[in-house]
C-alpha cells in the first residue's frame, strides 16, 4: 500500500513580514487505490463563522416546503404499483418517492425527518438508520421488479453549500448501472489491485491505516472510519467502510446502525466547528465480482470566502478535476478521533 506524497517549497518575499524571503509549504498527494492526486495548500481558512440557520430557516419557508408533512402527500408523485402498492415506502419519520427530476430510470428521494431543519447536531440515530434502511427496502423492490439494481447509489447534499435546493434534510437514491467516474474508476482499480496482491483492497487500507495510526479514527461496531489521504473536499472527508459489504442490499440493520453511531459522532463535531454542510455519498458495488467492499464518503462543505458567498468548488475543482485541502488530513484525524472516543 503506497501513500505517495510529493512535498512542494515555495520562496517568496512576504509582504507581511516586511518582505523577509518566506518559505510555505504544500503537498500533491496520490490515492492509494486509483492513482488519483490532490493537494494540500491554501492553509489560512477557517475559523468559521457562525451562520444564523433561524433566517435561513425563515428564508426557505417563503413558498413552502414540498418535503414537509403537510405538502408531501400533496406535491410528491407516487410508485407505479409494481415497485410499491401503497405509491411511497415509510419507516419512521422516513419517507421514499420518484424523483421528479430523476438520474436514471429507477430514482427516488427519501426525506430523512418530518422537521424542516434539523441542525447537524439534532439528529436522532434511529432519523438516519430508518432513512437509510427505507431506501435500501426500495431498492430491494427495484430488483424485484427487474432482477438486477446495478448499483444502488445513496447519496446526500446537506444544507445550502453542498448543493441542496432544499433546506428539508433528504437523500437522492438511484439505481443504475452507470456508476459515474469516480466509482468506476475505484472499481476498475480495485480489480486490478486485487489481481496484483490477491487481496481485496479495502481490507490492506483498513490494515495498513491501523498500523500507521495517522488517519484511523476508530470501528463502529462492524463499520471502520479512516481520514482518506487524498480528500475530495477543501475542509475535509472523511470515510466509513463496511468489510465484506460488496452490494448496497449487503447491508444489514447492524451495519447501518453501526454507521449510523459514527455519523452521530462527526455531525457533533461539525457543530462544534461551524461546519453546517456535507456531501454523503455510499459506493457499493454492484456484484461481488467487483471486488470493492462498501464505503462511504462524507465530505465537508463550506464557502471558501463567507462574506462574499463564494462557493468551494473554483478552477482548480471544476476544470482542472483537481481536489484541494486547506487541512493535512493527520491534522484532520486529530480533531475528529476525540469525538468517536465519547
Ligand atoms: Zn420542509
Amino acid at each position: 500500500m503506497q501513500f505517495e506524497r510529493i512535498p512542494r517549497v515555495t520562496r517568496l518575499l512576504d509582504p507581511r513580514k516586511d518582505y523577509a524571503e518566506t518559505r510555505i509549504e504544500s503537498e500533491i498527494r496520490m490515492d492509494p487505490l486509483t492513482g488519483f492526486s490532490g493537494r494540500i495548500a491554501h492553509f489560512a481558512t477557517g475559523p468559521w463563522p457562525t451562520i444564523d440557520l433561524e433566517a435561513l430557516n425563515q428564508a426557505s419557508l417563503t413558498r413552502g416546503c414540498p418535503f414537509c408533512p403537510e405538502m408531501l402527500t400533496q406535491v410528491t408523485p407516487k410508485f407505479p404499483e409494481e415497485i410499491s402498492p401503497e405509491g411511497r415506502f415509510h419507516q419512521g419519520e422516513a419517507i421514499v418517492f420518484p424523483n421528479l427530476s430523476p438520474y436514471d430510470a429507477h430514482s427516488a428521494v427519501t426525506v430523512v425527518t418530518e422537521a424542516h431543519l434539523v441542525p447537524a447536531d439534532k439528529f436522532t440515530a434511529k432519523q438516519w438508520e430508518d432513512a437509510l434502511a427505507v431506501s435500501i427496502e426500495y431498492f430491494r423492490a427495484v430488483r424485484h421488479y427487474e432482477n438486477h439494481i446495478g448499483y444502488g447509489l445513496i447519496g446526500a447534499n446537506y444544507m445550502p453549500m453542498a448543493g441542496a435546493s432544499l433546506l428539508h434534510p433528504h437523500l437522492q437514491i438511484y439505481a443504475t448501472d452507470r456508476p459515474g467516474n469516480w466509482l468506476k474508476s475505484q472499481i476498475q482499480a480495485s480489480q486490478r489491485y486485487y489481481d496484483e496482491h490477491g487481496k481485496i483492497f479495502w481490507h490492506d487500507l483498513i490494515n495498513a491505516e491501523k498500523s500507521l495510526q495517522e488517519r484511523y479514527l476508530a470501528s463502529t461496531g462492524s463499520v471502520e472510519w479512516i481520514v482518506p489521504f487524498v480528500p475530495l473536499s477543501f475542509i475535509g472527508d472523511v470515510e466509513a467502510i463496511f468489510p465484506n459489504r460488496y452490494t448496497i442490499l449487503d447491508l444489514k440493520p447492524e451495519d447501518i446502525a453501526d454507521f449510523t453511531h459514527g455519523l452521530l459522532h462527526i455531525l457533533r463535531f461539525m457543530k462544534d466547528t461551524n461546519i453546517y454542510s456535507f456531501n454523503l455519498a455510499f459506493y457499493p458495488g454492484q456484484s461481488h465480482e467487483d471486488l470493492t467492499w462498501v464505503h462511504a464518503r462524507i465530505s465537508f462543505r463550506g464557502m471558501i470566502n463567507p462574506v462574499l458567498h463564494s462557493p468551494d468548488v473554483s478552477v482548480i475543482r471544476q476544470l482542472l478535476d483537481e481536489p484541494f485541502t486547506t487541512i493535512y488530513p493527520e491534522e484532520m484525524t486529530k480533531n475528529l478521533k476525540p469525538y468517536f472516543r465519547a
